[in-house]
């Protein structure tokens, strides 16, 4: 199956290019390269022995969409295109909806022209806000804080009014939990530019030496010790995830929601302890302020995902402080240019 993997030089676009490649799927990759580097195409070939093709392209670029899925033959979309960062959405709210909800927009109008009616949707579980407890159903109330939780439910919203208007298409909205982790071999791992937002590359940059400690955002938070409390997913799993479901319902029509979690909650004490005996270095900490717009705790009811996909997550959270400490320590400035 030619399957159209938009954003799949990032960094989960990439681990699910190689779980595709090795389950005989056949992804074709279109990314602007705004945030990941051409290398990422030689690390997939390296591992999985085979190199995708690859359109340095805009989703916000109808014609070349279209001329993109009408040359590969494409039959499905994963789409994993646009901005991630919270922080910065909320300086540049309009780059936000323009990449996130304008470039899906865009993607589904030419898939139409194209004929390709099955697309698997990158969302998070940022969609669910503060949730009022914990683990979190796929029923469970939506809401958004920030201009990327408000792409994210906004995309969600315009495709479930597309799919009623189109029964005949397959959508699937894919919530992330907090993905972590790399690929076991170390070759492909996640790669923020500048300073990292995210909780694991933050302290594998301080395990490496890149930075001197790590801010602990917040201790008083009603948890066990005091740190915010998050679901933790190995990359690999996550990737799995999309492969099963674009198996198993990227032909059935509807519209199909799954949270990709793994049921757990580990502390930010916890992931640096871990961390620590994956590395076998210290990682030194500070306690400081709550980040603004940060909630207490969030992780996955994923048992739907169970039920219907058979998908479950397998890895440990030893398996991810140990592959990303594999990334780091061989890449420690990330991908090469
Ligand atoms: P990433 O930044 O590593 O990958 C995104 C890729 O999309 C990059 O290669 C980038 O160059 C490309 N891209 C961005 N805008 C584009 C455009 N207009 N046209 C073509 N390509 C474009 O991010 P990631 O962590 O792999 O996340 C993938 C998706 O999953 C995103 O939609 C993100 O919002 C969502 N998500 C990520 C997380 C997370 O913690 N990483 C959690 C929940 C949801
Ligand atoms: N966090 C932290 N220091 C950092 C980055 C994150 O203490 O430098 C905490 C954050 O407050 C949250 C957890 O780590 O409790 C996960 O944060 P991340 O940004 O990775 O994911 P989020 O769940 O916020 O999307």
């Amino acid at each position: 199956m030619n399957v159209l993997v938009t954003g799949g030089m990032g960094y989960i676009g990439s681990h699910t290019c190689i779980q595709m490649i090795e389950a005989g799927m056949t992804p074709v990759i279109f990314d602007n390269l705004y945030n990941s580097k051409e290398t990422v195409l030689q690390r997939i070939e390296d591992v999985s022995g085979s190199k995708p093709e690859f359109v340095n392209g805009d989703v916000r670029n109808k014609a070349l969409l279209i001329e993109t899925m009408k040359r590969f033959n494409i039959e499905s979309v994963i789409h994993f295109a646009g901005l991630k960062a919270v922080g910065e959405s909320v300086a540049k709210p309009l780059e936000y909806y323009d990449n996130n909800v304008n470039g899906t927009l865009v993607l589904v109008d030419a898939m139409r022209e194209a004929g390709v009616k099955s697309i698997i949707f990158s969302s998070s579980a940022t969609v669910y806000g503060d949730p009022a407890t914990v683990p979190i159903t796929e029923s469970f109330p939506t809401s958004a804080t920030n201009p990327y939780g408000h792409s994210k439910l906004m995309v969600e919203e315009c495709l479930t009014d597309f799919q009623k208007a189109n029964p005949d298409w397959s959508i699937v909205l894919l919530r992330y939990f907090n993905p972590v982790g790399s690929h076991p071999t170390g070759k492909l791992g996640e790669d923020p530019q500048g300073i990292p937002n995210n909780l694991m590359p933050f302290v594998s940059q301080v395990a490496v030496g890149r930075r001197e400690f790590l801010s602990v955002f917040g201790s008083d938070y009603p948890t066990k010790d005091g740190t915010g409390v998050r679901d933790y997913i190995h990359v690999v799993d996550l990737a799995d995830g999309h492969v099963v479901a674009l198996d198993k319902i990227g032909k059935k029509s509807g519209l199909h929601i799954y949270n990709l979690g793994t049921g757990n909650g580990y502390s930010v004490l916890d992931m640096v302890k871990a961390f620590e005996v994956a590395s076998g270095k210290r990682i030194p900490y500070k306690l400081v302020e709550r980040r603004p717009g940060d909630i207490a705790e969030c992780w996955a009811d994923p048992s739907k995902a169970q039920k219907d996909l058979g998908w479950k997550a397998k890895r440990t959270l030893e398996d991810m402080t140990r592959d990303s400490w594999l990334w780091q320590s061989n890449n420690p400035d990330g991908y090469p240019e």
